[in-house]
């Protein structure tokens, strides 16, 4: 039976320094013989031997489990997600598509177009017909709606493909209130207008355990592992947050807050937007590893990467942010915060679009090319079933798709200079639904929702069981989410191998990892499926946010408005939601609809 240990009273407390720890002593909960998975070094060596099963077991000299490529895969799976080659645009035998100058449009003038069926297309959507605007279509090149946020089922389950969950919404947020109380998630107000969220969307104890070998620690932080110094810097470090946490401006704006733009813009605070977390953490004296590696494991839990290779000012949102993880007593009510559903954020995508006109969503509509042409916008579409192009106008159009390659869609942005969205780089990631005949081992309720492990490759699992009735029997079948996101230098060439990588070699690496939480699982798989997302995530690097990128990549160009998270350059709900809304208004504002904005009333509460 495995021991799970809890962070010591006195490395939680605030008043540094009163710990009653001995300094140097090794603290007595550190008991364990450690083992460690695969670290992201030796997967990333493992990788580069190539992308054959055979080549990647003959790298494994450095592997702490030297046999598991060769073990054999006895059970089911497949890759999922949608072609790549269709994602890129290089659809064998494609049309040459016409110039939209001079292309008749088959469809009517509509008021607006909506390209991306993600939540900042469908927020857009939703802002603009709780507007009055009926006449509206959203255009989404995959087979279903959600982008990063899509969920499915597996073997009847439901289960997310990528985003799954949200942070306990911010009360001084009122675009998020307003959205999240149109979707059922946010129930009433309390007197002092914090929101009630739905209980059964909150998740509950225990919230996440972290692996390392033999021993596991209740929380992110691996309390197990820790000696004296390193439990006085994980103290300072949350002290330093928590001041940040009570940071205000004249105007009383705090220093970090979802969606960003309701955040102080005092020069004190960008300024952290000009160097890495890791530069920050450097020159505030944190050094002890164990903190660095938590810091790492939370920011690359939240953003897709390590501290090294994001801005200061989004690694310390992530802490002291309202919006953010708030472990620091003193601020908010010491509850767990996350709002998760078995299929992950699809569910909010599916409320939204429910919420939308019959037929305001058409999937498998890629959209090739966008302009200004007179004083309408045109959109040449290419029907994913048919590869047949249809061009549609509209008054004005809102982008709420990822900037990858935004000069080839949309041309005139090259002829107005406009390239910032050549200084976003992408983070891929790897989602893997597994289905489990039974909990191996031990109880599935002794685990956790979130399942860390600690130092290694991959994230670990969330535990689907953590949404069954407490009726349900824990022998039955359940599901679990493995998650993995490939940051650092390598990004580029761990594309092109989740790419190409074979269904069972990810199999085998996802099992070696699920086995360092739960040894004997590997007879109880009877299902693994894996999605990869080659562009996941935006990265936030440093300069991004505060730098004019930000500004540059949402200045409308023409009838054309732009959305997504990424336009927002923050890879997080809010600031898709954010970015949606905040189109959808500049386009309310275009057509001359007279509305009440959601965003500029930012102390407002609800009707
Ligand atoms: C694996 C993973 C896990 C995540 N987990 C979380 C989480 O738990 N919580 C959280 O807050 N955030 C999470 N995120 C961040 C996530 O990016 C945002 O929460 C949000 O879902 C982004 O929405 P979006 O609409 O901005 O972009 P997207 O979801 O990328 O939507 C863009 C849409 O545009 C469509 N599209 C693209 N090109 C075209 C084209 N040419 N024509 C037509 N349609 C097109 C896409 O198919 C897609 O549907 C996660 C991201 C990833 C990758």
């Amino acid at each position: 039976m495995r021991e799970y240990v809890t962070a010591p009273a006195e490395a939680t407390a605030l008043d540094v320094g009163q710990g009653k720890t001995d300094p140097g002593a090794v603290a007595p909960w550190r008991q364990y013989r450690v083992k460690v998975p695969i670290n992201r070094r030796d997967f990333l060596r493992l990788l580069a031997a190539g992308p054959t099963a055979g080549a990647v077991s003959s790298s494994l000299g450095c592997s702490p489990d030297p046999g598991m490529m060769q073990q054999p895969v006895r059970f089911a799976g497949s890759i999922r997600g949608e072609d790549p080659t269709a994602c890129h645009l290089r659809v064998a035998g494609r049309p040459v598509l016409p110039p939209l100058e001079v292309t008749e449009p088959d469809s009517p003038l509509r008021d607006v177009l909506i390209i991306g069926a993600g939540m900042s297309g469908l927020s857009a959507a939703w802002a603009l017909h709780k507007a009055g605007v009926e006449d509206l279509l959203v255009l989404e090149r995959a087979d279903d709606i959600g982008g990063v946020s899509r969920g499915g089922h597996m073997m009847g389950a439901p289960c997310p493909w990528g985003a799954h969950y949200i942070g306990l919404p911010d009360p001084d947020s009122p675009v998020i209130m307003h959205l999240l109380s149109d979707l059922g998630v946010i129930t009433d107000f309390t007197s002092d207008g914090h929101p009630i969220v739905e209980p059964r969307y909150r998740i509950h104890k225990p919230e996440a355990n972290i692996y390392h070998g033999q021993s596991s620690s209740v929380g992110f932080y691996p309390w197990a592992l820790a000696t004296h110094e390193d439990l006085v810097q994980m103290r300072a470090f949350r002290r330093h947050m928590y001041r940040w946490s009570r940071w205000r401006d004249p105007q009383g704006r705090p220093a970090f807050q979802l969606p960003v733009a309701y955040a102080s813009p005092a020069e004190e605070v960008r300024r952290l937007d000009g160097i890495t977390m890791a530069e920050y953490l450097d020159g505030e004296g944190f050094t002890s590893k164990l903190l660095r590696g938590y810091v790492d494991c939370r920011l690359t839990d939240e953003y897709g990467c390590v501290a090294s290779e994001i801005s200061a000012y989004v690694g310390t949102l992530f802490w002291a942010g309202t919006g953010g993880e708030h472990h620091v007593p003193g601020t908010r009510p010491s509850h767990i915060r996350a709002i998760a559903w078995p299929e992950g954020n699809m569910f909010l995508a599916r409320r939204l679009a429910a919420l939308l006109p019959a037929g305001a969503i058409r999937t498998g509509a890629l959209v090739a090319t966008v302009g200004n042409v007179g004083q309408e916008v045109r959109v040449l579409e290419l029907d994913q079933r048919t590869n047949r192009p249809r061009v549609h106008r509209a008054r004005a159009c809102i982008f709420a798709a990822p900037k990858l390659r935004l000069d080839t869609i949309i041309p005139e942005l090259v002829q107005a200079g406009r390239m910032e969205h050549q200084d976003l780089e992408y983070t891929p990631w790897l989602v893997a639904n597994i289905m489990l005949s039974q909990c191996p081992e031990h109880d599935a309720r002794s685990l956790a929702w979130d399942n860390l492990l600690h130092g290694s490759w991959s994230l670990g699992f969330v535990n689907g069981q953590h949404f069954a009735s407490p009726g349900k029997d824990s022998d039955d079948p359940f599901l679990i989410t493995f998650y993995a996101s490939f940051s650092g230098e390598r990004r580029r060439v761990m594309r092109r191998d989740l790419l190409e990588l074979p269904w069972a070699t990810w199999a085998r690496l996802i099992t070696n990892e699920l086995e360092h939480i739960m040894p004997d699982v590997r007879p109880s798989i009877q299902r693994m499926d894996v999605w990869r997302w080659g562009h996941g995530m935006v990265r936030p690097a440093p300069g991004l946010l505060w730098g004019g990128v930000r500004e540059a990549l949402c200045r409308p160009l023409g009838h054309i408005h732009f959305a997504a998270n990424d336009a927002g350059t923050l890879p997080l709900y809010e600031e898709a939601v954010y970015r949606g809304v905040s189109a959808a208004e500049e386009v309310l504002t275009e057509l001359g609809r007279p509305h009440r904005s959601l965003v500029e009333a930012t102390r407002e509460r609800l009707d």
